[in-house]
């Protein structure tokens, strides 16, 4: 049965997006305030939550302002930390002030749990979009006019365009500009992050402390007297293999020789077993469009954690999108061109500083690691901090 919206009829244009995460559910946001009507499809049964703390500022600040969405998201805000340097025995090494951090990235940043980031997007478009979980597409076909999606509930649905917003791992790029494999640039890191529903003695209130050896960083955080953000990434040369295992061998695998906190964060993942647990990869593609398929967020450019910017990169993505189709009179794919060339500056810069970063989350020797704390260290001065900030690139001019 082919669904044609009943907004097309009506004569709103319309969009099929795929994933509801914070690049679906922002584009769907930004295309209801120029008139679109959107279906999101998510392939998870009901909405997530938690996952790991993203730092929040540049393009998708300024657009979660234009939403009216910053008064919710400033309550979910979990600043300020103190950044605590530990050695491997547990014992302190070195601090960064919260102040540094504050007038390292400025006033307008914010530090949220990404669940807490959907959740507040969510809300602000559930009466707009007609969201469905448990949802996939299959296949899509498009013409000059249309394009068409086979969904996996048997039902196919016609819009005006295809917006694949499904991640790393998309579906939609897989169906319409090829393979993974052909755009997946491994980082050769693998990430573990999780949430725990208490407070590990080991940890200060209202810090961040990170262990980093050479190979391997942890870094937990304390989110008040009951949740605690952990976060765990370790260098391979083989991802695949790594991934092959699961969280909770790879984390015993990986971080066997190391104590502080590790046998409690290691028993916990034993135990729950729930966990964000992937390759560190960046998506590299020379379009992210085809006609009337589209895709936005980690499925079209990943930056990586270790770029810092993925979620700010996929709420402001999304503003420009909508400001780019938001003139009738310039047909779609038009319109997505003119999009991408305004945004593939920042988003190659990002990734640029992904690929530079990794030395500092992981790294490779002594002298990296000396370096990372270096510069750690040159964050608490108020002479060299604007050094930090410049090769950090924290004030994007986007
Ligand atoms: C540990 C970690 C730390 C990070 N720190 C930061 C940070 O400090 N600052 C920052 O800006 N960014 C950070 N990022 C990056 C940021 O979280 C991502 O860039 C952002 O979440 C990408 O959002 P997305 O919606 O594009 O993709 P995703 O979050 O992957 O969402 C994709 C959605 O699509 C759904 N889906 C997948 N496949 C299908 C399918 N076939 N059909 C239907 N639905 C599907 C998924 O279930 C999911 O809901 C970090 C990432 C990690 C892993």
């Amino acid at each position: 049965m082919t669904e044609h919206l009943p907004t097309q009829a009506a004569g709103r244009r319309t969009a099929l997006i795929v994933g509801a995460g914070i690049a679906g559910l922002a584009t769907a946001l930004f295309l209801h305030r120029i008139g679109w009507h959107s279906i999101i499809l998510e392939r998870a049964p009901a909405r997530r939550s938690g996952g790991y703390l993203v730092a929040f500022f540049g393009i998708g600040y300024d657009a979660a302002e234009r939403l009216g969405i910053l008064a919710e998201l400033r309550q979910r805000n979990l600043d300020p930390f103190q950044l605590r340097y530990v050695k491997a025995d547990g014992t302190h090494h070195f601090s960064v002030p919260s102040s540094a951090i504050r007038d390292l990235i400025g006033p307008r940043q914010l530090t949220l749990l990404r669940g807490d980031l959907e959740e507040v997007l969510h809300h602000a478009v559930r009466d707009h979009a007609d969201i469905r979980h448990g949802t996939t597409v299959e296949s899509v076909t498009q013409t000059e006019d249309t394009v068409a999606a086979h969904l996996s509930d048997g039902t196919v649905v016609e819009a005006d365009l295809l917006v694949g917003a499904d991640g790393l791992h998309s579906q939609v790029r897989r169906l319409v500009f090829g393979p993974e494999e052909e755009f997946r640039v491994d980082l050769n890191h693998i990430v573990t992050a999780f949430t725990l529903d208490r407070h590990p003695a080991q940890i200060p209130p209202q810090t961040s402390t990170t262990l980093t050896t050479i190979g391997h960083t942890v870094t937990v955080t304390s989110l008040g007297p009951h949740r605690t953000a952990a976060f765990l990434v370790h260098r391979t040369t083989t991802p695949a293999a790594d991934l092959a295992k699961g969280p909770a061998v790879a984390v015993d695998d990986a971080f066997a020789d190391l104590a502080w906190i590790l046998p409690d964060l290691r028993a916990h993942l034993r135990q729950a077993g729930s966990a964000y647990f992937d390759s560190v990869s960046q998506i590299v593609l020379d379009r992210w469009s085809i006609g009337r398929v589209v895709l936005v967020g980690d499925a079209a450019w990943c930056v990586t954690l270790f770029g810092g910017y993925g979620a700010s990169l996929a709420v402001g993505g999304a503003d420009l999108l909508a400001s780019a189709l938001d003139h009738p009179a310039t047909d779609i794919s038009t319109a997505l061109r003119a999009w991408e060339s305004r945004l593939r500056p920042t988003v190659l810069r990002r990734q640029q500083i992904g690929r530079r970063n990794t030395a500092a989350h992981a790294p490779a020797n002594r002298l990296r690691l000396a370096t990372r704390n270096l510069v750690m260290r040159l964050a608490a001065l108020p002479p060299t901090r604007h050094l930090l900030r410049r090769h950090l690139d924290l004030h994007p001019d986007d």
